[in-house]
């Protein structure tokens, strides 16, 4: 794993979450590394996505790639 970078909208809740970084492989695999699992251990480090229901869930400014919203 090797930089950061955005979370597609398919990942679900982790998308739309404080703790959740983008990691991208050489290859160009995006995981995500869920921080919040750093001290809480029922979460997965790399959870299985696309996560639908979480306890660690907490909104956070959105991280998902694709077109850029709003302007004129
Ligand atoms: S707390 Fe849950 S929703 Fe948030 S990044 Fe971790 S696994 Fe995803």
């Amino acid at each position: 794993m090797t930089e950061r970078g955005s979370i597609p909208a398919s990942a679900g809740l982790c998308a739309r979450c404080l703790h959740a970084r983008a990691v991208v492989t050489r290859r160009g695999s995006t995981f995500v590394l869920c921080e919040a699992s750093l001290t809480d251990g029922r979460l997965e480090r790399y959870p299985r996505l696309p996560v639908v229901r979480c306890h660690g869930f907490e909104p956070g400014p959105s991280k998902v790639s694709g077109p850029r919203q709003g302007g004129t």
